[in-house]
């Protein structure tokens, strides 16, 4: 499908609420004599809507662009650190690469800094998970980036509108469907298909690396699917069951036949009502499920109570967008997230992780990594 032209919208600083005269001005100079836009062809590609079927990259004149002049290097922000982490196993160290969601902050209430407009205006590509994660960010995205730059949204494209899943936190009636998909591997897989594929469009000259990155990524992650489904055989089937707090889980439940018995987080990431908390605590009793969950970024005082009343044993550090360990750390990869939250549940569950002792979640180029994450 193309998509069609659609402008970027002329820099706002009504979308920078807070921002002084003089990171304004400084804001307009970097976007006068800042670094050249990959494309200068005057469209935009975007595909930052929620329906539309496909990344359709800008237009085919663009693809000499990165030829003139100097070299210059494809700049790509990212958002959530999983994403960051798939685009750097495939861009290695040939793009430009710098995540904006610090690691570790409620990735679904960030509101971003203005020094990420900075940041924006002059990227060539924009990755953001999409299905509403990243509403804020998305918007100072459209009004940022440069001519020509592109905006793609993965999540959207990876499943289709039927197969959206709502649920406790992320209720129907509120037409925001849960957007965590990145938690099951092979929907990692085809985000970095997606990713690889505007790689390629944007800069075809470092095609053959960025295929070769790709093609020992998508290995990895089919390893990593297989290595789970191994670790999960050794959870007592009546225990494959799921009670998060931060509902991140479903996409991963459904490839992996856990029961998502609960989720504790409201909509709006408040706390659950007193009523609903004493209905979580009967339906953990019931289920009989040795240990229910709680998050790095968002320790619950509610799961807690919910633990002790119930019996369970509460385990407080599942992650779902905050890496494990710091930036050039072999675990700090989408690969080594899940590594960890499988880990972590099998032993809660009375499995057996071993399946993925030796499992490699480094990079899959040769370092350095030039990537940035914002802590
Ligand atoms: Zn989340």
């Amino acid at each position: 499908m193309r998509i069609p032209t659609e402008m970027v919208k002329p820099f706002s600083s009504a979308l920078i609420p807070g921002m002084t005269g003089a990171a304004l001005l400084a804001l307009l100079l970097a976007m006068a004599f800042g670094c050249a836009p990959a494309s200068d062809q005057g469209t935009t590609g975007s595909a930052t809507g929620q329906d539309q079927g496909t990344a359709e990259s800008s237009t085919a004149q663009d693809q000499g662009a990165l030829g003139d002049g100097e070299p210059h290097q494809l700049k790509v922000i990212a958002t959530v650190s999983p994403i960051t982490s798939l685009a750097e196993n495939i861009g290695g160290d040939r793009i430009s690469l710098e995540g904006v969601v610090p690691e570790g902050t409620n990735s679904h209430t960030y509101e971003p800094t203005p020094s990420v407009a900075l940041t924006l205006s002059d990227a060539d590509l924009f990755i953001a998970n999409g299905l509403f994660l990243e509403e804020p960010t998305i918007e100072l995205a459209e009004a940022n980036l440069p001519e020509g730059a592109v905006i793609l949204t993965l999540a959207d494209k990876a499943i289709a509108r039927e197969e959206w899943v709502f649920d406790f936190s992320f209720p129907e009636s509120e037409g925001h469907p849960n957007p965590h998909l990145w938690t099951a591997p092979l929907m990692a897989k085809k985000y970095a298909q997606l990713i690889h594929e505007q790689l390629v469009a944007r800069d075809p000259q470092n095609q053959d690396y960025y295929d070769s990155n790709l093609e020992e990524l998508e290995a990895r992650l089919e390893e990593l699917d297989r290595k789970i489904e191994e670790v999960v055989e050794t959870i007592p089937a009546e225990n494959r069951k799921l009670l998060t707090y931060h509902d991140s889980f479903p996409i991963f439940a459904q490839r992996y036949g856990f029961e998502i018995i609960g989720a504790i987080q409201p909509s709006d990431f408040s706390e659950p009502s007193a009523r609903e908390v004493a209905d979580l605590i009967e339906q953990v009793k019931e289920s009989g499920v040795p240990a229910i969950f709680g998050s790095e970024v968002f320790p619950s005082p509610v799961l807690e109570t919910i633990a002790r009343e119930s019996g369970a044993e509460y385990v407080d550090d599942l992650r779902d967008d905050d890496l494990p360990g710091g930036p050039q750390d072999p675990e700090h990869t989408y690969m080594g997230l899940m590594a960890a939250n499988m880990t972590i549940m099998a032993s809660a569950l009375g499995g057996d992780a071993g399946p993925l002792e030796g499992f490699d979640t480094g990079l899959v180029f040769e370092g350095p990594s030039p990537a940035k994450y914002p802590q």
